[in-house]
């Protein structure tokens, strides 16, 4: 395609492309912003303008935007072997390679991974491998998933039924049967008078209040993030996980812990499982697999369910023609050497992750900010008109929209949730780079405020 400008961009894009999550008449009448090029943890947009992503994209780019041994690796592989399928008996060597170098990283008792293409479909791939799961135990009636509201796993169907986001099981029908949904560990909006710990208690027992009320012989799973990402960054109180485990340990139900936010290295560790210490039995992947650079995704399967899908026997009636894709799986493999070999896992857990924390929780002293939160390179700030009450300017999300506008105009993608502004950058931003992220967001707190009158 010759160059275009970036009118003649937008006007096409207005014309032909529908966009994910979108107002389509609202962008109509607004236009996009055309991405052009990144580098490192930058991205500049087709009018020039320099943008420090402390998105990662979306929550995928760990490694960074640039690294040309991708590229290389893809471009090679797609001369070897472009595409071959994992059905009817065959593989290749990329989708071995990163099964392998999948369990390695993953916790101790999870050496198998079924591949898909996205977070989405490893969710689906979740929903329907549980339930054969019990099948083959001789348990069918165990089929319900236990979620948590203002949970994200996907946008299909089963994905986004397991997700908890009321907005979208408004559209289309959703939540499909056999999924329920109990409250999250939101401490700042829902936490009321209780403490922080507290709270996590409570939060947790609603777990067990609901297997209790279903009856353990009909719950097939309780499937959550570590850290819910899209739903905010909320990091649950440390009460939470602990209390949860125990009452998976009374019953036997298994444990699906969504790993694609958390996955490869965000909080310090390969997986949020590791953080928390949990052990699930199946870890949904995507997005830091293979840092965004093409699309792949997995589901990790513990010992237990592994051992019962292949001992027993019969098919598994499902599959995906991109499950393993020899050029992604190249990509991804090369993506997780470059994470263990360049020691960036153990560097944001050592250094940038703390030296993030630190740094971003100063903006707490900032008039518009209620709560700091994080872990590692995670984290989120509410905005809030009242610290104490911890309440909102508005019901509608306007502040967090305001702020994020100032800093996208600023040079700084960070993303608001409602009035909640979040950032995940790439694992391999700088201190110094931290120390930019954390003026910009300042500044553009304090344009906010200024445009609301607070100070
Ligand atoms: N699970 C979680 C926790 C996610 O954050 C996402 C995407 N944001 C998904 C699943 C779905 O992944 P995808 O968009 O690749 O389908």
């Amino acid at each position: 395609m010759k160059a275009l400008d970036t009118a003649q961009l937008q006007a096409l894009d207005r014309e032909h492309h529908l966009h994910p999550f979108t107002d389509f008449k609202q962008l109509g009448e607004e236009g996009t912003r055309v991405i052009e090029r990144a580098e490192g943890i930058y991205l500049w947009d087709s009018n020039g303008n320099k943008m420090l992503d402390a998105m990662a994209g979306l929550w995928c780019v760990n490694i960074g935007y640039g690294r040309k041994e991708l590229a290389e690796v893809a471009y090679e592989q797609m001369q070897q072997l472009p595409f071959y399928n994992a059905f009817f008996k065959t593989t290749h060597p990329p989708a071995i390679d990163l099964a392998k170098l999948i369990s390695e990283v993953t916790p101790a008792h999870m050496n198998h991974v079924f591949f898909c293409g996205s977070g989405s479909e490893a969710n689906d791939t979740v929903f329907r491998m549980v339930r054969r799961y019990w099948d083959l135990k001789g348990k069918p009636n165990k089929k319900t998933f236990i979620s948590r509201i203002n949970a994200y796993h996907g946008s299909t169907v089963a994905g986004a039924s397991l997700g908890g986001m009321g907005y979208m099981h408004e559209q289309g029908d959703l939540p499909i049967p056999g999924i329920v949904h109990i409250a999250q560990p939101y401490w700042f909006k829902e936490g009321g008078d209780l403490s922080p710990e507290e709270f996590g208690i409570k939060a947790a027992q609603a777990l067990e209040e609901k297997i209790l009320e279903l009856g353990e012989d009909s719950v097939a799973a309780f499937i959550a993030e570590p850290i819910q990402g899209a739903g905010g960054v909320i990091v649950p109180p440390e009460t939470y996980w602990p209390e949860i485990k125990r009452i998976l340990d009374k019953y036997d139900i298994l444990l699906v812990v969504d790993e694609v936010i958390c996955g490869f290295g965000r909080t310090g560790h390969w997986f949020g499982s590791d953080y928390y210490g949990l052990k699930p039995d199946l870890m949904p992947i995507a997005k830091g697999l293979s840092s965004g650079y093409l699309p792949i995704g997995g589901v990790v399967v513990g010992e237990r369910v592994a051992e019962t899908l292949i001992e027993e026997g019969g098919d598994f009636n499902h599959g995906y023609t991109y499950s393993g894709h020899p050029v992604s799986a190249a990509v991804a493999a090369a993506n997780i050497r470059i994470l263990r070999d360049e020691g960036i896992v153990d560097r944001v857990r050592e250094e940038t992750g703390p030296y993030l924390q630190k740094r971003w929780r100063e903006l707490a002293d900032h008039p518009l900010v209620g709560e700091v939160r994080g872990v590692g390179l995670v984290g989120a700030l509410e905005l809030t008109n009242d610290k104490a009450a911890r309440t909102r300017f508005d019901d509608k999300g306007s502040t967090g929209t305001l702020c994020r506008d100032f800093c996208f105009n600023n040079g700084l993608v960070m993303r608001a949730t409602g009035d909640t502004m979040i950032i995940s950058p790439p694992l391999v931003i700088t201190k110094e780079e931290i120390d930019e992220l954390v003026e910009k967001a300042r500044y553009c707190l304090d344009l906010t405020a200024k445009e609301l009158g607070v100070i």
